[in-house]
C-alpha cells in the first residue's frame, strides 16, 4: 500500500465518499479507508431528499440511484398527537427541480457512492483507524490496521475525519463533543407486511416523544423502514427507554391495525444523531471533519445525508485551495468552517427553533388540523418543504395566531 497521500479520508459513508469524489475533480491524490467492507448497512431512515439530490445530480450519480432498488416518494403524511393527519405533496425544488424524494436503503445507497469513489481514488476496506499521527500539534496522517493485519502508518498532507458519530479522529484530537442537548438517539427496524401509502413518507408526532417523531417510510421490495428518535437529554429527563417506546408506538391505537400482519426483519437497532444545533470544532492544523463527525444533522428533521454531502463538497474545495497554496494550517483550513456555516448555519439555527416549537403539542395539533381542512395551508407547508416559502415563517409566533383564524 502507498503510504503518502495528499488527502486521507477516514470513513466511506456519504461524507467520506463524496469528499473523495469532489477531491478527485481537483486532481488530488486521495486514499479513502473504512473499517467495514462494502456494501454495509448504516442505521438510518434511508430518506434521500432535496439537498442530497442536488449533489447526486452534480456528481452524475442520480441515475445510479434510479437504477438501484429504491422507492420514489412524492408526499409526506403528517399526523398530530390528536390523531389528525394530512398528506402534503412535494413541490418542485427550486434548487434542483426535483419533485420526488427517494427511500434507498443505506446498504444500497452508500455502496453507490463508494463504488463511484473507488473508480477514482485508492480505497481500503476493512481498515480500522486507531490513531492520528501528529507532530507539534499538526496532523500528519493516520495509524490503523487491516483486519488481522499489523498496525501501519499512512501519511497525508490533510486528514479528513468522515468517520461518523463516534469519530476516532475527533476523539484522538480531543475535540469530540457529545452534548446531550445536541444529540438525538433513534431506533430503526425494517418490517414487511405493514399497510402503507407506497408514495408517501410518514412523520407521526406522538405525544411522549415530542419533539421527535415516529416515522414509517416505504422501502423497496415490500419493506418498510420504521423508527423513532428523541433528543438525548429529554429522553433521560423523561426516563424513556427508546426500544420500548418503539414497540409501544407500533402497538398504539393509531398504528396497531397496520402492524397486525407485519413481520419484523432483523432487530430494532439504535444509533445516534449529532445535530447541528451547536457549532463544534471541525478543523485544525492538517485536518477537517465532515458529515456526522462534524455534527451537522438537521435538528428538526433528523436528515444528515444532504448536509454530509454539502460539507464534503465545501471541504474538498477548501482542501484543494489550501494544498495549492502549500498552507494546511488551522488558520487556512478555518475557511472550511466559515463557508460551511455560511451555507448551513441559518437553516440549522432555524431548525433548532423548530425543534423547540415541536415540543408544543397544541401547535402541532393546530398546524396539522388546519392543513387537513384548508388546501391553502397545506400548500403553504408544501412551499416551505420545497424551500419556496422561507421556513422561518414556521418559527414566527404570529403564524400560529393567523392559523387560528384560517
Ligand atoms: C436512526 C437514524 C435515522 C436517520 N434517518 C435519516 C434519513 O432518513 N435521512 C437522512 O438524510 N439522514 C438520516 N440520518 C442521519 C444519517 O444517517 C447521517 O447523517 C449520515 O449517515 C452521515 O453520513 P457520514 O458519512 O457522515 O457518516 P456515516 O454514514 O456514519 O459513515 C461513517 C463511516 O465511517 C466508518 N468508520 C467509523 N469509524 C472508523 C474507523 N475508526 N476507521 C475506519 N472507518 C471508520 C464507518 O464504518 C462508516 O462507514 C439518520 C440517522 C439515524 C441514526
Amino acid at each position: 500500500m502507498q503510504t503518502d497521500y495528499d488527502v486521507v479520508i477516514v470513513g466511506a459513508g456519504p461524507a467520506g465518499s463524496t469528499t473523495a469524489l469532489y477531491a478527485t475533480q481537483a486532481g488530488l491524490n486521495v486514499l479513502l479507508v473504512d473499517k467495514k467492507q462494502f456494501p454495509r448497512d448504516k442505521i438510518c431512515g434511508d430518506a434521500i431528499s432535496g439537498k442530497s439530490i442536488t449533489y447526486l445530480k452534480e456528481l452524475g450519480l442520480l441515475d445510479c440511484v434510479e437504477r438501484a432498488p429504491h422507492r420514489k416518494v412524492n408526499s409526506v403524511l403528517f399526523s398530530a398527537p390528536n390523531g389528525k393527519s394530512v398528506k402534503i405533496y412535494f413541490k418542485p425544488s427550486p434548487e434542483n427541480g426535483n419533485l420526488h424524494g427517494y427511500i434507498c436503503r443505506r446498504l444500497i445507497f452508500d455502496n453507490i457512492l463508494f463504488q463511484a469513489a473507488q473508480e477514482k481514488v485508492d480505497t481500503v476496506e476493512g481498515f480500522t483507524v486507531t490513531d492520528v499521527l501528529r507532530e507539534s500539534g499538526r496532523v500528519l496522517g493516520i495509524v490503523g490496521r487491516e483486519t488481522g493485519g499489523a498496525s501501519q502508518e499512512i501519511r497525508a498532507r490533510i486528514v479528513v475525519g468522515a468517520d461518523g458519530f463516534s469519530s476516532i479522529i475527533s476523539r484522538k484530537l480531543g475535540i469530540y463533543d457529545m452534548d446531550p442537548d445536541h444529540w438525538i438517539v433513534a431506533t430503526r427496524a425494517y418490517y414487511r407486511g405493514v399497510s402503507v401509502d407506497p408514495e408517501a413518507i410518514e412523520l407521526n408526532y406522538i405525544e411522549d416523544i415530542l419533539p421527535g417523531y415516529f416515522w414509517i417510510f416505504p422501502a423497496d421490495d415490500g419493506m418498510v423502514n420504521v423508527g423513532l428518535g428523541m433528543v438525548h437529554s429529554r429522553l433521560k429527563k423523561k426516563g424513556i427507554r427508546l426500544r420500548y417506546a418503539h414497540l409501544e408506538a407500533v402497538k398504539a391505537p393509531h398504528f396497531r391495525e397496520r402492524f397486525e400482519q407485519a413481520e419484523q426483519i432483523g432487530d430494532i437497532a439504535g444509533w445516534n444523531l449529532p445535530v447541528g444545533s451547536k457549532r463544534r470544532v471541525i478543523s485544525g492544523d492538517g485536518f477537517v471533519l465532515v458529515g456526522d463527525a462534524a455534527g451537522l444533522i438537521d435538528p428538526f428533521t433528523g436528515e444528515g445525508i444532504g448536509n454530509a454531502m454539502c460539507s464534503a463538497r465545501i471541504a474538498a474545495r477548501v482542501i484543494a485551495e489550501a494544498l495549492s497554496d502549500g498552507d494546511v494550517s488551522a488558520a487556512r483550513l478555518a475557511t472550511y468552517d466559515q463557508r460551511l456555516w455560511q451555507r448551513l448555519g441559518p437553516e440549522l439555527r432555524l431548525s433548532y427553533q423548530l425543534q423547540k416549537i415541536g415540543q408544543i403539542k397544541p401547535l402541532i395539533n393546530l398546524v396539522v388540523s388546519k392543513a387537513a381542512a384548508n388546501p391553502d395551508v397545506a400548500d403553504w407547508i408544501a412551499g416551505m418543504m420545497a424551500g419556496i416559502i422561507p421556513k422561518r415563517e414556521l418559527a414566527n409566533p404570529l403564524t400560529y395566531v393567523k392559523l387560528l383564524f384560517k
